[in-house]
Formats: structure tokens, sequence, C-alpha cells
């Protein structure tokens, strides 16, 4: 019993560590898996790490791809004259529901936020910067989230970006300060691309 009883709390003790999930909730899920058929479970545990295994990163836009390259960089029908920078993999998912919007995207995995520990060097900024090089980019679309590390790292993209002479836009504020752009409907990320200023 003391066994199995372990068993559970360390379940619970892992769902906890993920976002969103405090400890009742962690409690509830970890007894209803507990009480799931044993071929779910494995389902279950299975799909997470096959996820894991086979997700790397696009070489070119460092969004998440099961390839070398992703399905929207190796699309011939995008418009590889503008990017639009993302802080993450999920905002491209939001901003792919908009169905406006057909340039290429660059993924930087967070923002710059010294007090979160979140440096430059951890984005994935210098890939960035060498893929502005190398090709023919009219336009950098910052839609990084508007909130104080959103509008950071929106200031140094643009100050290491415009000496290269591309167009800088920031996306207009139709996004609730604060708020997620992974959170906001498509009306509202529409307008907020749309309504894009250079900075
Ligand atoms: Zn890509």
């Amino acid at each position: 019993m003391q066994a199995k009883e372990n068993a559970i709390s360390k379940l619970i003790q892992q769902l906890e560590k993920l976002p969103g999930i405090g400890q009742k909730t962690a409690q509830r899920l970890a007894f209803y898996i507990i009480n799931m058929k044993n071929e779910d479970v494995k389902a279950l545990a299975e799909a997470i790490l096959s996820a894991k295994n086979s997700t790397k990163l696009c070489k070119i836009c460092c969004n998440f791809t099961e390839g070398d390259i992703c399905h929207i960089c190796s699309d011939d029908k995008r418009d590889r004259s503008i990017i639009c920078v993302v802080e993450e993999p999920q905002d491209v998912v939001a901003l792919e529901k908009v169905k406006e919007y057909k340039g290429l995207y660059h993924v930087l995995h967070g923002a710059i936020s010294p007090l979160k520990g979140k440096y430059p060097e951890q984005l994935t900024i210098d890939v960035l910067l060498k893929r502005l090089a190398d090709t023919n980019v009219k336009e950098v679309i910052i839609a990084t989230n508007p909130d104080v590390d959103g509008e950071a790292t929106a200031s140094y993209l643009a100050r290491l970006i415009k000496p290269i002479g591309i167009k800088v836009t920031r996306i207009a504020r139709g996004i609730p300060v604060g708020g997620d752009i992974e959170y906001a409907d498509e009306v509202t990320i529409l307008k907020a691309i749309e309504g894009r200023k250079e900075i």
C-alpha cells in the first residue's frame, strides 16, 4: 500500500509541474489516470513520449516540427518577404487561424526578461539575424505579447534590425495589454496585424 501511495504522490508531483495545474487539479488528474483502462494510460504515456522525441526546431524559423523544415517554411505559396516574430510556437497556431497572414514566422522561444533570468542570447535572435542577412526580407512584424517583457523584446529587436535596412513594424494594440496573443480571438489578431505601425 505504501509503495502505491508513493507512486500516486510521484504522479501528482509531476502533474503539478505543468502550467496551469495546481495541487487540486493534479490530484484530480492523478486519480482519474489511475482509474483509466491500462491501454488508455499506455496510449497517453506513449503519446507524450512520442511527441517529445519526434519534435525538433525548424532550421529556418525555430518553430516546432517533425522534419528539418516546418510545413510553413516549406510552403511555396507563403510570402517570403515578410517575417512575423512571435514568442512561442502556440502564437503561430493562433496567428495561422487568421487566414489573411501569408508571410513566414520566427519563433523566439520566450521574451527578454532579466527578472525571470531570460536574456537575448537564450532566445533564437541570432538565428533570426542570420536569416535576415541571407534572405530578401522587406518587413519584420514584431508580434511579441503586449506586456513589459514583450515590449522590451520588440524595442531590442527593432534596434538590431532597423540598421540592416529592413522595415520593422509592431502589431497594433488591439490585443489587451498584458494579454497573450495565444488567447486572443481571430478578429482581434487580424485587426492587430492590419493596424501594425512602423517602429
Ligand atoms: Zn519553419
